[in-house]
């Protein structure tokens, strides 16, 4: 398997397929310089290798002070309480998703995977449409963009004047068993699109550059799902 990579100024692909393990989904890292930020935690299996990454990059996994779960998918969430225990992070999630998170269920869709949801505790529950977070020289900002599941969030950072979007799955798919909305969905794909985000970090399918590129992977998804 290939090592984590640098992204641009201060961001990192930590994990995921090729660096974690297949089941992973895209898993990044943002150096807030007093502290680290991870976004999604990836299934669970591949936690301990992500530590060795982040350690080849030069950073210290104890640093992890917050991570950002995107939606209540176990791809995402099921490393969630395993580097909670780690390194004592601030766990922080969307309201609407935030039953799942805390008590599992099949509206994580672990069966589907085949494997056990270990639940954690949310330490920071964001509520409204846009919250701000500071954390280290850094504002972040969640950004409710339900459809997906009903408490998706994106992620968005400006990192050396480069706006970078943690958008994760942007791709869909929509399941009614999630409470996937995909009409909502396409509110959220256009308030995505707003943003005019320099560089795009998705879930599954890596990194988008430039302001076209990631309008165009935008868009894509909405002509193709219409
Ligand atoms: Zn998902
Ligand atoms: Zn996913």
């Amino acid at each position: 398997m290939k090592g984590g990579y640098r992204i641009c100024e201060r961001v990192y692909a930590v994990g995921g397929e090729g660096i974690t393990g297949s089941g992973d989904c895209c898993i990044y890292l943002v150096d807030c310089g007093d502290g680290l930020l991870l976004i999604d935690s990836g299934l669970g299996m591949g936690v301990e290798r992500m530590m060795e990454v982040i350690r080849s990059l030069g950073f210290d996994p104890p640093s992890i002070r917050m991570l950002i779960l995107t939606h209540s998918h176990i791809d995402h969430i099921g490393g969630a309480k395993r580097i909670k225990d780690l390194t004592n992070c601030e766990v922080v999630a969307h309201e609407l998703d935030l039953q799942v998170i805390e008590h599992g269920g099949a509206r994580t869709g672990a069966g589907l995977y085949g494997v056990r949801y270990d639940p954690v505790k949310v330490d920071r529950v964001i509520e409204g449409e846009t919250e701000r977070i500071e954390l280290g020289d850094l504002e972040i900002d969640c950004i409710h963009t339900p459809g997906h599941t009903p408490g998706s969030i994106s992620v968005l950072v400006e990192v050396e004047k480069q706006r970078v979007l943690f958008g994760q799955d942007i791709h869909g798919p929509f399941a009614p068993e999630w409470g996937s909305d995909i009409t909502i969905w396409r509110e959220s794909m256009e308030k995505l699109l707003g943003l005019g985000a320099d560089i795009l970090c998705e879930g599954h399918f890596g990194v988008f550059r430039g302001k076209d590129e990631v309008r165009r992977y935008i868009e894509g998804y909405l002509d193709y799902y219409s």
